[in-house]
């Protein structure tokens, strides 16, 4: 590493710019986090101070206004940073949090400067102009580097507090001259390229996590989202859906589900067969950029393992078969997809799907993992009808408790359920 290395700013490549926002958030909360202990130390420090330099503080009329301002503000800041979850209710967007801390940082950094020249009055203007610079710098270098840990913030602390310590051993007026601004100045360019280093580490760190958390969830061949990102996503949202669903929720009008689509190729095989296994690659890239063409924005495409595609509509109406269904099963038969050789084909795929929550009286009845075996089995019966077709199960009649009970307890293929009825084939 030279020294130009790690003065550069961090270069993003292209592929990082989807995860900036996470970046962002994510450094944010280790600003958090690292700031816990040293906050709550400087309170302990500040007790401690106060304890022994009682008399000075009592003698001030300054100091007395604002020693207490500065621990609340303190204080205050330790508590914003342990309930972290409260306060991101109320400043819900992430840089507004990151200027409230960093407020609180600075008007720490002015204060400490405010009570060391209360502390030493015979300072003239320019000393404590150059003193609360000093001061605002370090806590703000502090602050933004994301690396306020317990030295660092000792590092801080050493500078001011130790003085004051000082004169309260030897009794203001105490002459340092020059040297405590020049101390200050010291530990802030020392703090400051020490915390600039382990901010950059840091952001690189993170940065790289992403890149292969983002990896390890993506198909290699088509670059869709693979079946690992399904339990990921749906340990996440089903919960949602769900809570949506079973509280009645006054300010959400409609109750949206989750069409889960399983989109299987029709004698794939064949093309594999026929034009060999680079133009079969070159047909499911082209599935692919279609089924992203014809989901809406925020739906979920993913490969779910050879010629077989999952697509999650989000918000989807509870009609069977669900739109987007209909539009992958028309628009696939229609096009025209492009082999290495130039030659042109068409294909034709099966469709099975189920909506999550499965029975909307009883959203909570089944997980989602029950509702993809629906629309797995609903394949099968495309496949086995002929293929190039669409099925779904939906509940049937019945008690919705009763439909569930059975669909748990009985066989998996749901034979005596479709027999008495409490599921349906469409
Ligand atoms: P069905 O209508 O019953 O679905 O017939 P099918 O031929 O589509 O299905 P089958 O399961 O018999 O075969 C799937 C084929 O998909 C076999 C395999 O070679 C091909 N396949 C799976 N993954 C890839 C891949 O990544 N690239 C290529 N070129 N072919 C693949
Ligand atoms: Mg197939
Ligand atoms: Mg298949």
């Amino acid at each position: 590493m030279n020294s130009v290395d790690w003065i550069a700013p961090l270069r993003l490549a292209p592929e990082d710019h989807p995860h900036l926002e996470a970046l962002h958030t994510s450094l944010v909360a280790e600003l958090y986090e690292r700031s816990r202990m040293p906050l709550v130390i400087m309170l302990g420090a500040m007790a401690l101070f106060f304890g022994l330099l009682r008399d000075i503080i009592a003698a001030s009329l300054a100091l007395r206004i604002l020693f207490p301002i500065l621990v609340a503000l303190v204080f205050l800041r330790t508590v914003l940073v342990i309930k972290r979850e409260a306060l991101a209710v109320t400043f819900p967007q992430t840089v507004h949090r990151h200027m409230i801390f960093l407020t609180g940082a600075l008007g720490e950094g002015l204060l400490l400067g405010a009570v060391l020249l209360a502390a030493f009055p015979h300072l003239d203007p320019g000393r404590f102009l150059l003193m609360c610079l000093c001061m605002m710098g370090v806590a703000a270098v502090t602050a933004i580097s994301l690396s306020p840990s317990p030295a660092s913030y000792g590092a801080v602390m050493v500078p001011s507090l130790g003085a004051l310590a000082l004169a309260g051993v030897f009794h203001p007026p105490f002459g340092l001259g020059l040297l405590f601004p020049t101390m200050v100045l010291f530990f802030m360019v020392a703090l400051g390229a020490v915390s600039l280093h382990v901010h950059k580490s840091l952001q690189r760190t993170i940065l790289l996590t992403l890149r292969l958390q983002d990896l390890s969830l993506r198909d290699h061949l088509t670059g869709l989202r693979n079946r690992r990102f399904l339990t990921e996503f749906m340990q996440e949202e089903s919960p949602r859906v769900i809570r949506r669903w079973v509280f009645k929720d006054p300010f959400i009008q409609t109750r949206r589900s989750i069409s889960l689509i399983l989109v299987d190729l029709d004698h794939f095989k064949k093309i594999n067969d026929h034009f060999g296994h680079a133009a079969g690659d070159a047909v499911l890239i082209q599935v692919a950029q279609l089924l992203k063409e014809i989901v809406r924005k925020p739906d979920i495409v993913l490969r779910w393992g050879g010629e077989e595609f999952l697509v999650l509509a989000l918000d989807s109406d509870r009609v069977a078969p669900p739109g987007t269904s209909v539009r992958i099963h028309e628009r696939m038969a229609r096009h025209d997809f492009i082999l290495p050789s130039g030659e042109t084909i068409r294909l034709t795929c099966s469709v099975g799907f189920a909506l999550f929550p499965f029975h909307p009286e009883y959203p909570e009845g089944l997980g989602w993992q029950q509702v993809f075996q629906m629309a797995d089995k609903s394949l099968y019966h495309a496949k086995e009808e002929g293929r190039n077709r669409l099925r779904g199960f939906l509940p049937g009649e019945g008690e919705p408790r009763e439909i569930i009970a059975a669909l748990e307890t009985m066989d998996p293929d749901y034979t005596r359920a479709r027999e008495t009825g409490l599921i349906q084939l469409v």
